[in-house]
């Protein structure tokens, strides 16, 4: 099964009237935030395939109209942030936002992830039990701390995450936040049983 990952940046390649051609065999779609809503919109509708995302610290939730306050979340999408969802046989989570750090929207304390992670629990150990495994991909905004993470505060990755990864074992954790370019970033990283991708732009994985 394939599934496209986008994440940070509006690509033209997938910003485009031909992806329901091209991109036919994905599955559904996976968003790791900082992405405006029309190109969610644009794709969730093109692709015709459910789209899933968590949201970035750039994301805004309102927009100010003539006519009052309007939701700028992307309409027909699924928004995974602190959820535990099943789809097509693929157990996904999500966990929105990056490090505090300027005190805007979706920026958490290390404490306040965890408190995050400990509230999807009981949906986890249910898994474990009934499925034989907690969860299949994680998606998050801000990586693991020191796996492509940056230095500064902003981009510094979660810790609660890293242990995360060891104690629940998720075939894929998927983030973004993080800018690679050409080739001179790691965008893949394998940690234990875990394939750790960063989506910047867009990606395919398979499952
Ligand atoms: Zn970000």
């Amino acid at each position: 099964m394939k599934i496209l990952l986008i994440s940070d940046k509006v690509v033209e390649h997938i910003y485009s009237n031909n992806i329901a051609d091209r991109l036919s065999d994905i599955s559904f779609v996976i968003s790791c935030g900082d992405l405006p809503a029309y190109y969610l919109e644009f794709i969730v509708s093109t692709l015709n395939k459910p789209l899933f995302y968590v949201l970035g610290n750039h994301d805004i939730n309102k927009i100010y109209t003539e006519g009052g306050i309007k939701s700028g979340l992307p309409e027909g999408c699924i928004n995974l942030d602190q959820k535990v969802i099943e789809y097509n046989g693929v157990i996904l989570m999500g966990l929105e936002g990056s490090m505090r750090y300027s005190g805007g929207d979706y920026q958490y304390s290390e404490a306040q992830m965890c408190r995050k992670i400990n509230r999807l629990k009981p949906a986890l150990y249910k898994n474990k039990i009934f499925k034989k495994r907690y969860v299949d991909i994680v998606v998050t905004h801000a990586p693991p701390f020191k796996v492509h993470d940056g230095k500064d505060l902003c981009h510094t990755g979660f810790k609660c995450f890293n242990d995360f990864i060891k104690k629940y074992k998720p075939k894929y954790l998927v983030h973004g936040h993080v800018h690679t370019y050409g080739t001179a970033n790691n965008w893949e990283t394998t940690i234990n049983d875990t394939k750790v991708i960063n989506a910047y732009g867009y990606r395919i994985i398979e499952i």
